[in-house]
Protein backbone atom coordinates (compact mmCIF):
# COMPACT_ATOMS: atom_id res chain seq x y z
CA UNK A 1 0.00 0.00 0.00
CA UNK A 2 2.92 2.15 0.56
CA UNK A 3 4.52 1.86 -2.66
CA UNK A 4 0.90 1.84 -4.91
CA UNK A 5 -1.63 4.10 -2.24
CA UNK A 6 -3.94 4.31 -4.92
CA UNK A 7 -4.44 0.91 -6.45
CA UNK A 8 -8.00 0.21 -4.77
CA UNK A 9 -8.29 -2.72 -6.96
CA UNK A 10 -5.57 -4.27 -6.80
CA UNK A 11 -5.79 -3.86 -2.76
CA UNK A 12 -8.57 -6.05 -3.09
CA UNK A 13 -7.49 -8.34 -4.84
CA UNK A 14 -4.59 -8.79 -2.74
CA UNK A 15 -6.43 -8.53 0.22
CA UNK A 16 -9.25 -11.14 -0.56
CA UNK A 17 -7.00 -13.66 -2.01
CA UNK A 18 -3.84 -13.54 0.89
CA UNK A 19 -6.60 -13.70 3.75
CA UNK A 20 -8.22 -16.59 2.42
CA UNK A 21 -4.17 -18.02 2.83
CA UNK A 22 -4.19 -17.96 6.12
CA UNK A 23 -4.92 -21.72 6.52
CA UNK A 24 -2.06 -22.63 4.40
CA UNK A 25 0.33 -19.91 6.11
CA UNK A 26 -0.46 -22.01 9.43
CA UNK A 27 0.42 -25.42 8.21
CA UNK A 28 2.88 -24.49 5.65
CA UNK A 29 5.07 -20.90 7.18
CA UNK A 30 7.84 -21.98 4.97
CA UNK A 31 5.70 -19.82 2.10
CA UNK A 32 6.10 -16.92 4.21
CA UNK A 33 9.90 -17.65 5.49
CA UNK A 34 10.36 -17.25 1.67
CA UNK A 35 8.82 -14.37 1.07
CA UNK A 36 6.62 -16.21 -1.49
CA UNK A 37 3.80 -13.22 -0.53
CA UNK A 38 6.24 -10.60 -1.36
CA UNK A 39 7.28 -11.68 -4.44
CA UNK A 40 3.90 -12.51 -5.28
CA UNK A 41 2.48 -8.94 -5.20
CA UNK A 42 5.10 -7.32 -7.47
CA UNK A 43 4.94 -8.05 -11.05
CA UNK A 44 8.01 -9.07 -12.71
CA UNK A 45 7.66 -5.95 -15.11
CA UNK A 46 4.52 -3.49 -15.88
CA UNK A 47 4.99 -1.79 -19.35
CA UNK A 48 3.02 1.66 -19.72
CA UNK A 49 2.93 2.88 -23.22
CA UNK A 50 1.42 5.89 -25.05
CA UNK A 51 -1.02 5.20 -27.94
CA UNK A 52 -1.45 8.13 -30.26
CA UNK A 53 -3.89 7.59 -33.15
CA UNK A 54 -5.96 9.87 -35.65
CA UNK A 55 -10.07 9.42 -35.44
CA UNK A 56 -11.97 9.61 -38.88
CA UNK A 57 -12.14 13.54 -38.46
CA UNK A 58 -8.41 13.67 -38.41
CA UNK A 59 -7.89 14.97 -34.71
CA UNK A 60 -4.75 13.30 -33.07
CA UNK A 61 -5.96 11.32 -29.82
CA UNK A 62 -3.17 10.13 -27.15
CA UNK A 63 -4.46 6.95 -24.72
CA UNK A 64 -2.40 5.38 -22.21
CA UNK A 65 -1.19 1.49 -23.29
CA UNK A 66 -0.51 -1.11 -20.64
CA UNK A 67 0.92 -4.36 -20.00
CA UNK A 68 1.33 -6.15 -16.54
CA UNK A 69 3.80 -9.46 -16.84
CA UNK A 70 3.28 -10.30 -13.47
CA UNK A 71 4.33 -13.91 -13.09
CA UNK A 72 5.95 -16.55 -15.24
CA UNK A 73 6.82 -18.97 -13.02
CA UNK A 74 4.27 -22.08 -14.39
CA UNK A 75 4.46 -21.04 -18.34
CA UNK A 76 4.73 -17.35 -20.33
CA UNK A 77 2.61 -15.10 -19.52
CA UNK A 78 -1.06 -15.29 -20.55
CA UNK A 79 -4.10 -12.82 -19.98
CA UNK A 80 -6.76 -10.66 -21.83
CA UNK A 81 -6.14 -6.93 -23.26
CA UNK A 82 -9.14 -4.65 -21.88
CA UNK A 83 -10.41 -1.76 -23.48
CA UNK A 84 -12.21 0.70 -21.18
CA UNK A 85 -12.21 4.12 -20.08
CA UNK A 86 -11.65 3.24 -16.53
CA UNK A 87 -8.89 0.97 -17.17
CA UNK A 88 -5.76 2.51 -15.24
CA UNK A 89 -2.69 0.89 -13.76
CA UNK A 90 -4.79 -0.62 -10.48
CA UNK A 91 -7.34 -2.68 -12.98
CA UNK A 92 -4.60 -3.38 -14.54
CA UNK A 93 -2.65 -5.02 -11.78
CA UNK A 94 -5.74 -6.37 -9.76
CA UNK A 95 -6.60 -8.03 -13.01
CA UNK A 96 -3.01 -10.01 -13.65
CA UNK A 97 -2.77 -10.56 -9.96
CA UNK A 98 -6.04 -12.82 -10.30
CA UNK A 99 -4.79 -14.22 -13.54
CA UNK A 100 -1.65 -15.67 -12.19
CA UNK A 101 -4.09 -17.88 -10.00
CA UNK A 102 -6.59 -18.57 -12.21
CA UNK A 103 -4.49 -19.41 -15.21
CA UNK A 104 -2.69 -22.28 -11.86
CA UNK A 105 -6.25 -23.72 -11.54
CA UNK A 106 -6.54 -24.41 -15.16
CA UNK A 107 -3.85 -27.52 -15.15
CA UNK A 108 -2.12 -25.82 -17.93
CA UNK A 109 1.02 -24.31 -18.29
CA UNK A 110 0.24 -20.39 -18.23
CA UNK A 111 1.76 -17.74 -15.97
CA UNK A 112 -0.18 -14.26 -15.46
CA UNK A 113 -0.21 -11.34 -17.22
CA UNK A 114 -2.83 -8.92 -18.52
CA UNK A 115 -3.00 -5.56 -20.49
CA UNK A 116 -5.23 -2.87 -22.10
CA UNK A 117 -5.88 0.52 -22.54
CA UNK A 118 -8.40 3.59 -21.31
CA UNK A 119 -9.44 3.91 -25.00
CA UNK A 120 -13.27 3.80 -25.15
CA UNK A 121 -14.08 1.59 -27.97
CA UNK A 122 -17.67 2.53 -27.88
CA UNK A 123 -19.19 5.25 -30.84
CA UNK A 124 -16.16 4.03 -32.99
CA UNK A 125 -15.88 3.52 -36.36
CA UNK A 126 -14.10 0.06 -37.64
CA UNK A 127 -11.07 2.25 -38.86
CA UNK A 128 -10.82 4.50 -35.61
CA UNK A 129 -10.75 0.91 -34.20
CA UNK A 130 -8.07 -0.36 -36.47
CA UNK A 131 -5.78 2.40 -36.21
CA UNK A 132 -5.80 2.27 -32.42
CA UNK A 133 -5.63 -1.51 -32.09
CA UNK A 134 -2.30 -1.04 -34.73
CA UNK A 135 -0.90 1.89 -32.72
CA UNK A 136 -1.40 -0.82 -29.60
CA UNK A 137 0.48 -3.52 -31.14
CA UNK A 138 3.43 -0.72 -32.24
CA UNK A 139 4.50 -0.75 -28.94
CA UNK A 140 3.17 -4.10 -27.24
CA UNK A 141 4.93 -6.26 -30.01
CA UNK A 142 8.01 -5.85 -28.37
CA UNK A 143 6.78 -7.54 -25.02
CA UNK A 144 5.05 -10.19 -27.08
CA UNK A 145 5.72 -13.76 -28.57
CA UNK A 146 4.45 -17.02 -28.51
CA UNK A 147 6.73 -18.62 -25.41
CA UNK A 148 6.79 -15.16 -23.53
CA UNK A 149 3.35 -13.18 -23.40
CA UNK A 150 0.37 -14.36 -24.66
CA UNK A 151 -2.81 -11.78 -24.76
CA UNK A 152 -6.02 -12.43 -25.22
CA UNK A 153 -9.73 -10.56 -25.51
CA UNK A 154 -11.24 -9.06 -22.79
CA UNK A 155 -13.85 -5.95 -22.15
CA UNK A 156 -14.05 -4.39 -25.64
CA UNK A 157 -11.39 -6.68 -27.42
CA UNK A 158 -12.94 -9.72 -29.15
CA UNK A 159 -12.23 -11.15 -32.44
CA UNK A 160 -12.27 -8.18 -34.70
CA UNK A 161 -9.63 -6.12 -32.24
CA UNK A 162 -7.69 -9.34 -31.97
CA UNK A 163 -7.57 -9.78 -36.05
CA UNK A 164 -5.88 -6.37 -36.37
CA UNK A 165 -3.51 -7.02 -33.58
CA UNK A 166 -2.64 -10.32 -35.04
CA UNK A 167 -2.36 -8.38 -38.55
CA UNK A 168 -0.61 -5.79 -36.70
CA UNK A 169 1.94 -7.82 -34.96
CA UNK A 170 2.99 -10.07 -38.34
CA UNK A 171 3.21 -6.97 -40.24
CA UNK A 172 6.08 -5.56 -38.19
CA UNK A 173 7.87 -9.28 -36.95
CA UNK A 174 7.36 -11.14 -40.04
CA UNK A 175 6.51 -14.69 -40.36
CA UNK A 176 3.33 -16.40 -38.83
CA UNK A 177 3.35 -17.13 -35.20
CA UNK A 178 0.07 -17.75 -34.84
CA UNK A 179 0.42 -19.24 -30.98
CA UNK A 180 1.40 -14.91 -29.98
CA UNK A 181 -2.40 -13.91 -29.75
CA UNK A 182 -5.50 -16.50 -28.42
CA UNK A 183 -9.03 -15.80 -29.22
CA UNK A 184 -8.15 -15.24 -33.02
CA UNK A 185 -10.54 -16.10 -35.91
CA UNK A 186 -10.91 -20.13 -36.84
CA UNK A 187 -9.89 -19.51 -40.25
CA UNK A 188 -6.78 -18.05 -39.27
CA UNK A 189 -5.60 -19.85 -36.39
CA UNK A 190 -8.46 -19.82 -33.32
CA UNK A 191 -9.81 -22.64 -31.67
CA UNK A 192 -13.52 -23.42 -32.07
CA UNK A 193 -15.53 -23.14 -28.72
CA UNK A 194 -12.88 -20.20 -27.76
CA UNK A 195 -15.59 -17.55 -27.88
CA UNK A 196 -18.22 -19.47 -25.84
CA UNK A 197 -15.31 -21.02 -22.96
CA UNK A 198 -15.86 -18.28 -20.85
CA UNK A 199 -19.77 -18.38 -21.06
CA UNK A 200 -20.15 -22.38 -21.15
CA UNK A 201 -17.61 -22.85 -19.05
CA UNK A 202 -19.17 -20.63 -15.90
CA UNK A 203 -22.11 -22.41 -16.42
CA UNK A 204 -20.44 -25.78 -16.04
CA UNK A 205 -19.19 -24.74 -12.77
CA UNK A 206 -22.25 -23.72 -11.66
CA UNK A 207 -23.62 -27.18 -13.14
CA UNK A 208 -21.29 -28.94 -10.68
CA UNK A 209 -21.76 -26.38 -7.75
CA UNK A 210 -25.74 -27.14 -7.91
CA UNK A 211 -25.25 -30.59 -8.20
CA UNK A 212 -22.99 -30.85 -5.36
CA UNK A 213 -26.05 -29.80 -3.60
CA UNK A 214 -28.50 -31.44 -5.34
CA UNK A 215 -30.19 -29.17 -7.52
CA UNK A 216 -29.52 -27.95 -11.25
CA UNK A 217 -30.63 -25.21 -14.06
CA UNK A 218 -33.51 -26.79 -15.48
CA UNK A 219 -36.37 -24.83 -14.38
CA UNK A 220 -34.72 -22.47 -12.61
CA UNK A 221 -35.09 -18.49 -13.25
CA UNK A 222 -31.33 -17.12 -13.95
CA UNK A 223 -30.21 -13.60 -14.07
CA UNK A 224 -26.58 -13.00 -15.80
CA UNK A 225 -25.52 -9.27 -16.03
CA UNK A 226 -23.74 -7.79 -18.81
CA UNK A 227 -24.59 -8.82 -22.52
CA UNK A 228 -20.76 -9.61 -23.87
CA UNK A 229 -19.27 -12.09 -25.11
CA UNK A 230 -19.18 -14.10 -21.31
CA UNK A 231 -22.40 -13.21 -20.57
CA UNK A 232 -24.37 -14.19 -24.25
CA UNK A 233 -22.40 -17.73 -23.76
CA UNK A 234 -23.41 -17.70 -20.32
CA UNK A 235 -27.34 -16.88 -21.22
CA UNK A 236 -26.87 -19.78 -23.97
CA UNK A 237 -25.90 -22.52 -21.96
CA UNK A 238 -27.95 -21.96 -19.25
CA UNK A 239 -30.86 -22.29 -21.52
CA UNK A 240 -29.54 -25.21 -23.09
CA UNK A 241 -29.52 -26.61 -19.47
CA UNK A 242 -33.29 -25.68 -19.34
CA UNK A 243 -33.36 -22.60 -17.69
CA UNK A 244 -35.51 -19.48 -17.78
CA UNK A 245 -32.90 -16.50 -18.24
CA UNK A 246 -35.33 -13.74 -17.92
CA UNK A 247 -32.89 -10.37 -17.27
CA UNK A 248 -29.67 -9.28 -19.12
CA UNK A 249 -27.91 -5.74 -19.30
CA UNK A 250 -25.45 -3.30 -20.83
CA UNK A 251 -23.28 -0.68 -19.16
CA UNK A 252 -26.65 2.20 -19.57
CA UNK A 253 -29.64 -0.61 -18.16
CA UNK A 254 -31.06 -3.62 -18.06
CA UNK A 255 -33.83 -5.71 -19.47
CA UNK A 256 -36.35 -8.05 -17.89
CA UNK A 257 -38.64 -10.43 -20.08
CA UNK A 258 -40.55 -12.51 -18.44
CA UNK A 259 -40.97 -15.15 -21.26
CA UNK A 260 -37.18 -15.49 -20.87
CA UNK A 261 -34.76 -13.88 -23.23
CA UNK A 262 -34.96 -14.56 -26.89
CA UNK A 263 -30.61 -14.98 -26.98
CA UNK A 264 -30.81 -14.60 -31.26
CA UNK A 265 -32.21 -10.74 -30.61
CA UNK A 266 -29.55 -10.32 -27.91
CA UNK A 267 -26.69 -11.83 -30.41
CA UNK A 268 -27.85 -9.86 -33.11
CA UNK A 269 -28.44 -6.08 -31.09
CA UNK A 270 -25.16 -6.95 -29.68
CA UNK A 271 -22.55 -9.03 -31.56
CA UNK A 272 -23.76 -7.74 -35.52
CA UNK A 273 -25.41 -4.07 -34.71
CA UNK A 274 -23.14 -3.61 -31.61
CA UNK A 275 -25.62 -1.29 -30.36
CA UNK A 276 -27.39 -0.97 -27.33
CA UNK A 277 -29.61 -3.62 -25.09
CA UNK A 278 -32.41 -1.16 -24.67
CA UNK A 279 -33.07 -1.87 -28.11
CA UNK A 280 -34.29 -5.84 -27.54
CA UNK A 281 -37.94 -3.48 -26.96
CA UNK A 282 -38.54 -2.49 -30.48
CA UNK A 283 -38.81 -6.52 -31.50
CA UNK A 284 -40.24 -7.83 -28.42
CA UNK A 285 -42.47 -5.03 -26.81
CA UNK A 286 -43.82 -6.82 -24.24
CA UNK A 287 -40.23 -7.27 -22.22
CA UNK A 288 -38.95 -4.32 -19.62
CA UNK A 289 -35.94 -2.04 -20.05
CA UNK A 290 -34.63 -0.43 -16.53
CA UNK A 291 -31.99 2.61 -17.15
CA UNK A 292 -29.15 2.29 -15.01
CA UNK A 293 -27.34 -1.60 -14.17
CA UNK A 294 -27.45 -2.19 -10.46
CA UNK A 295 -31.17 -2.47 -10.11
CA UNK A 296 -30.92 -5.52 -12.03
CA UNK A 297 -30.01 -7.77 -8.88
CA UNK A 298 -33.50 -6.50 -7.24
CA UNK A 299 -35.16 -8.90 -9.63
CA UNK A 300 -36.22 -12.26 -8.19
CA UNK A 301 -34.17 -15.50 -8.73
CA UNK A 302 -32.69 -18.76 -8.43
CA UNK A 303 -29.45 -17.70 -10.01
CA UNK A 304 -27.36 -14.91 -10.74
CA UNK A 305 -24.41 -14.76 -12.68
CA UNK A 306 -22.67 -11.48 -12.19
CA UNK A 307 -20.53 -11.71 -15.89
CA UNK A 308 -20.11 -7.64 -16.67
CA UNK A 309 -17.31 -5.84 -14.50
CA UNK A 310 -15.85 -5.44 -11.59
CA UNK A 311 -17.49 -4.40 -8.53
CA UNK A 312 -20.79 -4.25 -10.39
CA UNK A 313 -22.69 -6.59 -7.07
CA UNK A 314 -22.74 -4.44 -3.78
CA UNK A 315 -23.59 -5.26 -0.23
CA UNK A 316 -27.18 -3.82 -0.94
CA UNK A 317 -27.39 -5.57 -4.45
CA UNK A 318 -26.67 -9.47 -2.56
CA UNK A 319 -28.81 -8.63 0.23
CA UNK A 320 -31.65 -7.90 -2.45
CA UNK A 321 -30.61 -11.26 -3.87
CA UNK A 322 -30.68 -13.57 -0.42
CA UNK A 323 -34.16 -11.56 0.67
CA UNK A 324 -35.22 -12.76 -2.66
CA UNK A 325 -34.26 -16.43 -2.15
CA UNK A 326 -31.42 -17.28 -4.57
CA UNK A 327 -29.56 -20.42 -4.24
CA UNK A 328 -26.46 -19.76 -6.27
CA UNK A 329 -23.98 -17.07 -7.38
CA UNK A 330 -21.43 -17.72 -10.12
CA UNK A 331 -19.17 -14.97 -11.28
CA UNK A 332 -18.60 -14.76 -14.68
CA UNK A 333 -16.61 -11.66 -14.39
CA UNK A 334 -13.74 -11.14 -12.68
CA UNK A 335 -14.34 -9.59 -9.09
CA UNK A 336 -18.03 -8.40 -10.10
CA UNK A 337 -18.91 -8.87 -6.07
CA UNK A 338 -17.63 -6.76 -3.70
CA UNK A 339 -15.70 -8.54 -0.23
CA UNK A 340 -19.01 -7.00 1.55
CA UNK A 341 -21.22 -8.97 -0.98
CA UNK A 342 -19.12 -12.42 -0.96
CA UNK A 343 -19.22 -12.48 2.75
CA UNK A 344 -23.61 -11.80 2.64
CA UNK A 345 -23.46 -15.05 0.24
CA UNK A 346 -21.41 -16.89 2.78
CA UNK A 347 -22.63 -15.68 5.69
CA UNK A 348 -26.07 -16.67 4.09
CA UNK A 349 -26.01 -19.86 3.14
CA UNK A 350 -25.74 -19.17 -0.95
CA UNK A 351 -24.16 -21.63 -3.04
CA UNK A 352 -21.06 -19.38 -4.42
CA UNK A 353 -18.63 -19.46 -7.26
CA UNK A 354 -15.49 -16.77 -7.25
CA UNK A 355 -14.41 -15.88 -10.61
CA UNK A 356 -11.22 -17.21 -10.71
CA UNK A 357 -12.68 -20.64 -10.67
CA UNK A 358 -15.65 -19.82 -12.51
CA UNK A 359 -14.68 -18.37 -15.23
CA UNK A 360 -10.90 -19.79 -15.69
CA UNK A 361 -12.64 -21.34 -18.88
CA UNK A 362 -11.91 -18.80 -20.93
CA UNK A 363 -8.21 -18.51 -19.99
CA UNK A 364 -8.62 -22.75 -20.65
CA UNK A 365 -9.58 -22.56 -24.39
CA UNK A 366 -6.72 -20.42 -24.98
CA UNK A 367 -4.27 -22.41 -23.81
CA UNK A 368 -6.19 -25.29 -25.97
CA UNK A 369 -5.30 -22.51 -28.83
CA UNK A 370 -1.80 -22.39 -27.94
CA UNK A 371 -1.32 -25.83 -28.18
CA UNK A 372 -3.08 -26.49 -31.55
CA UNK A 373 -1.28 -23.73 -32.71
CA UNK A 374 2.20 -25.23 -31.67
CA UNK A 375 0.90 -28.71 -33.65
CA UNK A 376 -0.74 -26.99 -36.36
CA UNK A 377 -3.40 -28.60 -36.16
CA UNK A 378 -7.35 -27.55 -34.82
CA UNK A 379 -9.71 -29.71 -32.72
CA UNK A 380 -13.77 -29.68 -33.36
CA UNK A 381 -15.72 -28.08 -31.59
CA UNK A 382 -16.86 -31.10 -29.65
CA UNK A 383 -13.45 -32.35 -28.78
CA UNK A 384 -12.63 -28.35 -27.12
CA UNK A 385 -16.10 -28.40 -26.14
CA UNK A 386 -15.54 -31.78 -24.26
CA UNK A 387 -12.12 -31.03 -22.83
CA UNK A 388 -13.69 -27.30 -21.52
CA UNK A 389 -15.67 -29.64 -19.60
CA UNK A 390 -13.58 -31.76 -17.90
CA UNK A 391 -11.14 -28.76 -16.86
CA UNK A 392 -14.37 -27.04 -15.32
CA UNK A 393 -15.45 -30.20 -13.75
CA UNK A 394 -11.64 -30.80 -12.57
CA UNK A 395 -11.32 -26.92 -11.18
CA UNK A 396 -14.46 -27.34 -9.16
CA UNK A 397 -13.15 -30.76 -7.53
CA UNK A 398 -9.72 -29.65 -6.80
CA UNK A 399 -11.48 -26.12 -5.19
CA UNK A 400 -13.63 -28.59 -3.28
CA UNK A 401 -10.53 -30.83 -2.19
CA UNK A 402 -8.17 -27.45 -0.95
CA UNK A 403 -11.24 -25.82 0.97
CA UNK A 404 -11.85 -29.22 2.86
CA UNK A 405 -7.89 -29.95 3.76
CA UNK A 406 -7.96 -26.76 5.14
CA UNK A 407 -10.66 -26.49 7.62
CA UNK A 408 -13.26 -24.73 5.08
CA UNK A 409 -15.37 -27.22 3.41
CA UNK A 410 -17.49 -26.51 1.15
CA UNK A 411 -15.94 -22.70 0.85
CA UNK A 412 -15.00 -22.28 -2.93
CA UNK A 413 -13.33 -18.64 -2.52
CA UNK A 414 -10.77 -20.27 -0.25
CA UNK A 415 -10.73 -23.42 -2.34
CA UNK A 416 -9.78 -22.47 -5.27
CA UNK A 417 -7.44 -19.48 -3.98
CA UNK A 418 -5.68 -22.34 -1.97
CA UNK A 419 -5.81 -24.65 -4.89
CA UNK A 420 -4.26 -21.93 -7.12
CA UNK A 421 -1.66 -20.47 -5.01
CA UNK A 422 0.19 -24.21 -3.92
CA UNK A 423 1.16 -24.30 -7.39
CA UNK A 424 2.75 -21.31 -8.32
CA UNK A 425 4.43 -21.20 -4.82
CA UNK A 426 6.10 -24.25 -5.20
CA UNK A 427 7.56 -22.64 -8.43
CA UNK A 428 8.69 -19.90 -7.14
CA UNK A 429 10.74 -21.48 -4.72
CA UNK A 430 12.28 -24.39 -6.72
CA UNK A 431 12.82 -21.32 -8.94
CA UNK A 432 15.25 -19.86 -6.62
CA UNK A 433 15.62 -15.83 -5.48
CA UNK A 434 15.47 -14.64 -9.10
P1 LIG B 1 -17.48 -7.53 -23.20
O1 LIG B 1 -16.89 -6.21 -23.50
O2 LIG B 1 -17.73 -8.48 -24.30
O3 LIG B 1 -18.85 -7.34 -22.40
C1 LIG B 1 -18.92 -6.65 -21.20
C2 LIG B 1 -20.38 -6.42 -20.88
O4 LIG B 1 -20.47 -5.80 -19.59
C3 LIG B 1 -21.05 -5.47 -21.84
O5 LIG B 1 -22.42 -5.79 -21.93
C4 LIG B 1 -20.84 -4.12 -21.19
O6 LIG B 1 -21.80 -3.15 -21.56
C5 LIG B 1 -20.98 -4.47 -19.73
N1 LIG B 1 -20.18 -3.54 -18.92
C6 LIG B 1 -18.88 -3.19 -19.10
N2 LIG B 1 -18.49 -2.31 -18.17
C7 LIG B 1 -19.56 -2.09 -17.42
C8 LIG B 1 -19.79 -1.26 -16.30
N3 LIG B 1 -18.84 -0.46 -15.80
N4 LIG B 1 -21.03 -1.31 -15.75
C9 LIG B 1 -21.97 -2.13 -16.24
N5 LIG B 1 -21.82 -2.91 -17.31
C10 LIG B 1 -20.63 -2.89 -17.88
O7 LIG B 1 -16.52 -8.20 -22.09
P2 LIG B 1 -16.42 -9.72 -21.67
O8 LIG B 1 -17.76 -10.35 -21.74
O9 LIG B 1 -15.29 -10.31 -22.42
O10 LIG B 1 -15.93 -9.60 -20.16
C11 LIG B 1 -16.86 -9.47 -19.06
C12 LIG B 1 -16.16 -9.83 -17.77
O11 LIG B 1 -15.68 -11.17 -17.83
C13 LIG B 1 -14.95 -8.98 -17.41
O12 LIG B 1 -14.85 -8.89 -16.00
C14 LIG B 1 -13.79 -9.82 -17.93
O13 LIG B 1 -12.57 -9.51 -17.29
C15 LIG B 1 -14.29 -11.20 -17.57
N6 LIG B 1 -13.68 -12.30 -18.30
C16 LIG B 1 -13.73 -12.36 -19.67
C17 LIG B 1 -13.18 -13.42 -20.34
C18 LIG B 1 -13.31 -13.59 -21.81
O14 LIG B 1 -12.96 -14.67 -22.31
N7 LIG B 1 -13.82 -12.63 -22.55
C19 LIG B 1 -12.43 -14.48 -19.62
C20 LIG B 1 -12.52 -14.38 -18.17
C21 LIG B 1 -13.09 -13.30 -17.57
P3 LIG B 1 -21.51 -2.15 -22.78
O15 LIG B 1 -21.88 -2.93 -24.00
O16 LIG B 1 -22.43 -1.01 -22.50
O17 LIG B 1 -20.08 -1.78 -22.71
Amino acid sequence: KKRDPHDYEFHQAVKEIFTSLIPVFAKHPFYIEQAVLERMVEPERMIVFRVPWVDDQGVTHVNRGFRVQFSSAIGPYKGGIRFHPSVNASVIKFLGFEQIFKNSLTGLPIGGGKGGSDFDPKGKSDTEIMRFTQSFMNELYRHIGASIDVPAGDIGVGAREIGYMFGQYKKIRGGYEAGVLTGKGVGYGGSLARKEATGYGTVYFVEELLKENGLSFKGRTVIVSGSGNVSIYAIEKAQQLGAKVVACSDSNGYIYDNNGLNLETIKQIKEIERNRIRDYLTVHPHAEYVEGCSGIWSIPCDIALPCATQNELDNMAAKALVSNGVKAIGEGANMPCTLEAVDIFLNSGVLFGPGKAVNAGGVAVSALEMAQNSMRLSWSFEEVDVKLHEIMKTIFENSMKAAEEYGHPGNLVIGANIAGFLKVADAIIAQGVI
